[in-house]
């Protein structure tokens, strides 16, 4: 039986998933319960389980998921207006896939302290 998380699979191809971006270090798509109107996910490549497995290794890799992020947001129009990055980390977090992933949230006023 395969361990791959989810998300590996969808960097597979294994999943199929509406993908908006990829490139060698990372993929970006549309998550399938969006919070927003535009509501995708960064994941790398590589299976780290949450930010609090990275390591000092992944810094360009973690610079890389944050660049891209804000590239995204340019090239499907919304930077302008403004949008929210967010990682979500363990229970408390409300981490439900253990595969690091930065959520890109926008299209809409997004309100302050989130729940
Ligand atoms: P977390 O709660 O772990 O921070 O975020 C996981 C995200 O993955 C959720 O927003 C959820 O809607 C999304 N998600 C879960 N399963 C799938 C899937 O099969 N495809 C896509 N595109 N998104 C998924």
């Amino acid at each position: 039986m395969s361990d791959k998380t989810l998300f590996q699979k969808i960097c597979d191809k294994e999943i199929p998933a509406t993908l908006v971006h990829e490139d060698e270090l990372c993929v970006a798509f549309r998550d399938i319960s969006p919070q927003a109107p535009q509501h995708l996910l960064i994941i790398p490549r590589k299976a780290i389980p949450r930010i609090d497995r990275a390591d000092e290794t992944d810094a360009a890799l973690l610079a890389h998921l944050l660049l891209t992020a804000a590239k995204v947001a340019r090239d499907e129009g919304f930077a302008e207006s403004g949008y929210r990055l967010v990682i979500n980390n363990g229970p408390d977090g409300g981490e439900t896939v253990p595969h690091l992933h930065v959520h890109l949230l926008g299209g809409r006023q997004l309100q302050w302290p989130p729940g």
